[in-house]
């Protein structure tokens, strides 16, 4: 079954803010595949176990597109400081859950959705 553009929304906010997300339709769990992401651009598979809804986005779908940025020097630092005091921390552009790793590989090319998933 395809969702309709809503529950796309919906899903993605939740993939953006967790690093996973539920069926809209079944309530499943989904399984989210994180693309190579290089260059500002990223894409996310996401498929449903139950009802087959097998969903792609890019850069190009993502309602935020036009609004996204690099983090600022001063962000960057707070980011990092929250990761080594071991407090979970967020991108400051779109709210998404980053990782230390992340930031160990010098992350924050272009934000959150620019070129890191959450996990
Ligand atoms: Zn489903």
């Amino acid at each position: 079954m395809a969702w309709d553009r809503s529950q796309r929304d919906v899903v993605f906010a939740a993939v953006w803010a967790s690093g996973d997300a539920i069926c809209p339709s079944d309530l499943s769990a989904l399984r989210v595949r994180w693309g190579p992401a290089m260059g500002g651009s990223y894409s996310i598979a996401i498929h449903c176990p139950t009802c087959g809804a097998d969903v792609r986005m890019g850069r190009a779908d993502d309602p935020l597109g036009g609004s996204l940025r690099r983090w600022t020097d001063a962000e960057r630092k707070r980011l990092v400081e929250g990761a080594r005091a071991d407090v979970p921390v967020t991108c400051p552009v779109d709210g998404a859950a980053i990782g230390p790793q992340v930031l160990a590989a010098g992350g924050g090319a272009g934000g959150g959705r620019g070129a890191w998933g959450p996990r």
